[in-house]
């Protein structure tokens, strides 16, 4: 029984569920959707980047539909390599959207990048950014994300996890895009150099948690 006198011994109650995790497909519950589960309305459009030292953050404007709900997109950053493996295999680096509701709730929506093709559609993000720590400076650029992830044909993960970086939030919806978008070793290059020293966290247990995966997107 939940001792409602003790509050403070609940952290050993409730399960930590953190992120990024390994997904297990052998464990993961398959649900064929009928209709796309996520939406991106029209283009996302980006006003601004800050240099996070370990990281750049791409503050943008958006709308996602995630299962009939309506979300707000903040900002885009990245991770040197992907933080989530799926069967234990790594990306190069995985994309996060970050997305939050009227009510606050955050939900990520994460795209692998893996070496391949030129991409033209994501070639704005990958340039030589301004160096200075904190400097937040304009960035103009559009992001159809609707139709970039729709030409993967790709299957999503799904789990309740957390932020990966303090404050690590819990309760952070995760939307892992199954197939990674390609961008050419040129590209990589331009913001893999200034971030060589990687930027992932450690993979968190999975406890008992369940992921689904949708079979369209
Ligand atoms: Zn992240």
């Amino acid at each position: 029984m939940l001792n409602y006198e003790q509050q403070e011994k609940w952290s050993k109650i409730v399960p930590n569920w953190q992120s990024p995790i390994n997904i297990e497909t052998v464990h993961t519950i398959e649900i064929s959707a009928k209709e796309k589960i996520l939406t991106f309305d029209n283009k996302y459009q980006f006003i601004n980047i800050v240099n996070k030292g370990n990281n750049l953050q791409y503050d943008g404007k958006g709308k996602a539909i995630i299962e009939g709900r309506t979300f707000d997109f903040k900002q885009l950053h990245f991770h040197f390599p992907a933080e989530h493996t799926i069967d234990e295999k790594s990306h190069p680096m995985e994309l996060h959207f970050v997305h939050q509701n009227i009510i606050g709730q955050i939900a990520v929506v994460a795209l692998f990048v893996e070496l391949g093709e030129f991409s033209e559609e994501l070639n704005s993000f990958f340039q030589d950014f301004p160096a200075i720590e904190s400097e937040k400076e304009p960035f103009s650029a559009t992001l159809g994300l609707d139709s970039l992830i729709s030409s993967l044909k790709s299957g999503v993960y799904h789990y309740l996890g957390s932020l990966t970086t303090p404050p690590l939030v819990k309760n952070v919806e995760w939307w892992v895009i199954e197939k990674p978008i390609t961008v050419s070793a040129q590209q990589l290059d331009k913001l893999k150099q200034r971030f060589n020293h990687g930027n992932a966290r450690e993979i968190q247990p999975t406890n008992e948690r369940s992921v689904i995966h949708y079979v369209l997107v």
